[in-house]
């Protein structure tokens, strides 16, 4: 089946899903979805079971070929990406119902996807279910009511072809080329010894040509994910009962709002796995390419400062990771921006870095404050050209553990909170010039640019 990949992804934007701009995807925001597709009769969606809290986890049937395809998303609640891509996917095939190219898919294969495997985990934006098991850890024991209705559609429809759909931690690059991963593929193993059986092939295969496609969208930005044998993982079992089991994780694209170039990106490669899947040609020569895929290799950090000078006399280079944590009050991702390692950091890469030659480093100041806090910028530059990271406040009311909205921590008077520069700790300090001015400072992982006015500070901390 021959198909332009750059069409597929071009086509994106004329059938982008726009009810679901966030990476944040709750169940809430998927039923009215399921309700719209409902009303084309060759969509065919059903109740699969429920989850630990009783939602309804529903299953979507589309296609009518003799190819059965299962696929499933955020199995990890806080994994959108292929949930997303899949409302695309099935606006996708709506407008092109009477296309060639997707009648003949439709022909050819009967795809069966789970849109949302864990939506207790969803409502609470984390990997777990509501009892805290890993989904992918539980397809041995079946301890969840998710695991069982995930293993049932197996047995039922027993694929030739298993799509399991993930997001990837985000520090990931390609090899050693300091380039992110957007895309990271595996053909799982059935088991300890990466047996290459027959099903087990195809999946190369179609990884292979899928990876040949994408590359003339995103060149050197796709990597092939760890084939360690993981036993309790439905991956590893589908492919021990001879399902082709591919695994698609979505990485990360640098100054991606809302991971929407990435949406885009995972949207072009599931339609492309599909219509290699429905090629049903499965070539040798596509198997060596999957092969040579370079590997996924956890080396990028969000921030390097190369070159400092630390403690007055070793000269360094800190590296900073922003983790990325739920919000539950305001219903989005904040960051704690950490120093994860200093040092040689010449193996590693990062989204941003900069050479800071001829400046020293300290760690950030604290200052205490008793009054209502008026952010002008004027007032905020004077405080961070003294290096000061962090307010002690007395008197305010704030919950615990809040993140601030202002570019500097707040903390309670007295709590401990340590600014020293430290692996582990959180990254505030301040970057002077050889003539004692300071230029620079970071304020929770997050880098201001007092030279040039510049604040990139998403959130600062709150204790
Ligand atoms: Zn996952």
């Amino acid at each position: 089946m021959k198909f332009s990949i750059h069409n597929i992804f071009e086509e994106f934007d004329s059938i982008r899903e726009t009810s679901l701009p966030s990476a944040i995807v709750k169940y809430k925001d998927i039923l009215p979805l399921l309700s719209k597709h409902k009303k084309n009769k060759n969509i065919r969606i059903k109740a699969a079971g429920k989850s630990v809290n009783g939602k309804v986890i529903y299953s979507v049937t589309v296609g009518k070929g003799a190819l059965q395809v299962l696929a499933w998303s955020q199995m990890h609640g806080d994994e959108s990406t292929a949930t997303r891509a899949f409302f695309d996917f099935l606006n996708f095939i709506e407008k092109k119902e009477t296309n060639k190219l997707t009648s003949e898919l439709l022909d050819k294969i009967t795809l069966t996807f789970i849109p949302m495997l864990n939506p207790d985990g969803a409502e609470k934006q984390t990997r777990y279910n509501a009892i805290g098991i890993d989904i992918n850890r539980d397809a041995m024991d079946l301890v969840s009511p998710e695991s069982e209705i995930l293993d049932r559609i197996f047995r039922e429809i027993q694929p030739g072809f298993s799509l399991n759909l993930h997001d990837q931690d985000g520090w990931y690059s390609v090899e050693n080329s300091g380039k992110p991963t957007s895309v990271s593929f595996l053909a799982t193993t059935p088991d300890l010894y990466q047996t290459k059986t027959a099903a087990r092939k195809k999946a190369m295969s179609v990884i292979g040509k899928t990876f040949s496609a994408l590359s003339e969208i995103i060149p050197g930005h796709i990597a092939r994910y760890s084939d360690a044998f993981e036993p309790r993982a439905f991956g590893d079992n589908f492919a021990a009962k001879d399902s082709s089991v591919i695994l698609i994780e979505a990485g990360r694209w640098k100054d991606d709002e809302n991971n929407e170039f990435i949406r885009k990106i995972y949207f072009t490669t599931f339609t492309a796995a599909l219509l290699t899947i429905a090629s049903e040609k499965y070539p040798l020569s596509s198997v060596k390419i999957y092969e040579q895929i370079p590997k996924n290799n956890e080396m990028m950090l969000d921030l390097i400062l190369r070159n400092v000078l630390l403690r007055d006399k070793y000269n360094v280079d800190i590296g900073i990771k922003r983790f990325p944590v739920y919000d539950k009050r305001r219903n989005k991702t904040v960051y704690e921006g950490k120093i994860e390692t200093l040092g040689d950091l010449s193996v590693y890469s990062a989204f941003e870095e900069y050479d800071m030659n001829g400046y020293s480093l300290y760690p950030g100041e604290k200052e205490k404050h008793n009054r209502e806090i008026e952010f002008t910028e004027e007032y905020y530059f004077d405080l961070v050209k003294k290096g000061i990271t962090t307010l002690e406040h007395v008197d305010l009311s704030f919950e615990k553990n809040d993140f601030n909205e202002i570019p500097l921590n707040l903390i309670r008077a007295g709590c401990d909170f340590s600014q020293d520069v430290y692996p582990g700790n959180f990254a505030n300090f301040y970057l002077k010039n050889r003539n004692g001015e300071t230029d620079y400072i970071v304020v929770n992982g997050f880098l201001v640019n007092i030279i040039s006015n510049d604040i990139s500070v998403i959130n600062a901390i709150r204790i």
